[in-house]
């Protein structure tokens, strides 16, 4: 087994995995591992010193059998096609794990925009939208954040699309509350990495209260899931992010180290509430429990020896590699995949659709109360399928979601 394998090709052996549980044939596997459209867009911006430069912007739609397509937008130097496709896929099992009436898409434009005016970022927005809207709409493909855009990006997202049709706040999800977010939005896939480890947990008999966690990125997922594990009774040991790392043995405080990184440039390094300590050995410090919550493939033949956690929960999508996977296995370490573990994000963007379509909007506690409802329904409709077919939640999750997908799309016709 190698570690040089692309994203889809990742993806496509986790689908296989399951897909040979249930028996699939070739072709059923054909049809659902391929994505139904891919658009590839030339975004020529003139920067702010007056030169032209052409960015390459894409969306990739997977599958919409079980509703319109749904996926964030990603803005960094390493977006590719096929790591889109594969982003693109794994939405599709993820809103199929989780029951929303959605399917999987993915959108990214390769550029760095730490090195970009707000003005550029607004533009190559606006380009790429008004070169895509075509294939999007709220009955179609709804983008939503991603790896560097933020509410800020979706208001951009929302006006382009209105300019050719019209007010419909539905056609995007994670905006700023003014324009039709929801609330809770920007906590809720933390809130729901820390549901999905609390019945982990549960399942595992690994006691919740007293736990050390350790995480990977403190940036939106980290932080809300690092406050919500805290509020149920868990320690937070150590944290590292692009920057540094920090850790105490006996508990950072959470919200000190929140407000810290406000004003540290979205960094815990050099919080004064610890010890510093490499960011590159936050894999194997000491813990009970490893949240990676930053990038993709950081959980691999280099690092996944180290690993001394009995349990990891995946906050960011596609942290581990296959070969990981399977020293993890190897270990004893249960694993609970992106698929299930991130899915409160998209819930949340669920519940927005919902609440713009009707313009009618609910309070945070409701939102919170629906999105543990869904978390917690869905963490057991995978352990169920762990238990009856012996295998890994990752696997249980893809069963789960490949049933779910091949009955919609046999119902509708193939
Ligand atoms: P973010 O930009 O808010 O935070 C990213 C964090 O990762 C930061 O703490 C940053 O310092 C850290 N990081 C970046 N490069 C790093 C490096 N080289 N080494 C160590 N740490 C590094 O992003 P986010 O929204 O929290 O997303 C994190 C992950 O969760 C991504 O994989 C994303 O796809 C996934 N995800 C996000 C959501 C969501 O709703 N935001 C939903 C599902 C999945």
């Amino acid at each position: 087994m190698t570690d040089h394998i692309n994203l889809f090709e990742s993806v496509n052996r986790q689908f296989d995995e399951a897909a040979d549980i249930l028996g699939f044939t070739p072709d059923v596997r054909e049809v659902l591992k391929t994505p139904y459209r891919e658009v590839s867009v030339a975004l020529p911006i003139q920067m702010d010193d007056g030169t032209l430069k052409v960015f390459h912007g894409f969306r990739v739609q997977h599958n919409g059998v079980r509703g319109p397509q749904k996926g964030g937008i990603r803005f960094h130097p390493e977006v590719e096609l096929d790591e889109v496709r594969a982003l693109a896929s794994l939405m599709t099992w993820k809103t199929a794990v989780v029951n929303i009436p959605f399917g999987g898409a993915k959108g990214g434009i390769n550029c760095d925009p730490a090195t970009m005016s707000k003005r550029e970022l607004e533009t190559l927005t606006r380009r790429y939208i008004s070169k895509i809207s075509m294939v999007l709409g709220p009955n179609r493909d709804i983008p939503a954040p991603d790896v560097n855009t933020n509410a800020q990006t979706m208001a951009w997202v929302m006006d382009e699309y209105g300019r050719k049709n019209g007010y419909q706040p539905a056609c995007v999800t994670g905006k700023p509350l003014e324009l039709g977010g929801s609330q809770g939005r920007e906590a809720a896939t933390g809130k729901g990495v820390a549901i999905i480890t609390r019945e982990a947990c549960g399942a595992i008999g690994l006691p919740l209260k007293g736990a050390r966690v350790i995480l990977q990125g403190f940036g939106n997922v980290g932080s809300y899931t690092a406050k919500f594990l805290v509020e149920m009774g868990a320690k937070i040991v150590a944290v590292a992010d692009h920057a540094g790392g920090v850790r105490n043995a006996g508990g950072l405080d959470v919200a000190a180290l929140m407000a810290y990184v406000k004003q540290n440039k979205g960094s815990v390094n050099g919080f004064a509430g610890g010890e510093a300590f490499d960011k590159d050995t936050i894999f194997a410090q000491d813990c009970d429990i490893l949240i990676p919550a930053a990038l993709g493939g950081v959980l691999n033949k280099e690092t996944a020896h180290g690993v001394k956690a009995k349990l990891i929960v995946e906050g960011a999508n596609a942290p581990t590699s296959p070969i990981a996977d399977h020293i993890f296995k190897e270990k004893g370490i249960t694993v609970i995949p992106d698929i299930l573990a991130n899915a409160g994000g998209v819930t949340v963007s669920y519940f927005e659709w919902v609440q713009n379509l009707q313009q009618f909007f609910w309070e945070e506690a409701e939102v919170f109360e629906k999105e543990e409802k869904i978390m917690v329904q869905s963490f057991h409709d995978v352990h169920a399928k762990v238990k009856k077919h012996a295998c890994s939640f990752r696997a249980g999750a893809f069963v789960l979601a490949l049933e779910r997908v091949r009955k919609a799309n046999e119902l509708r016709g193939w």
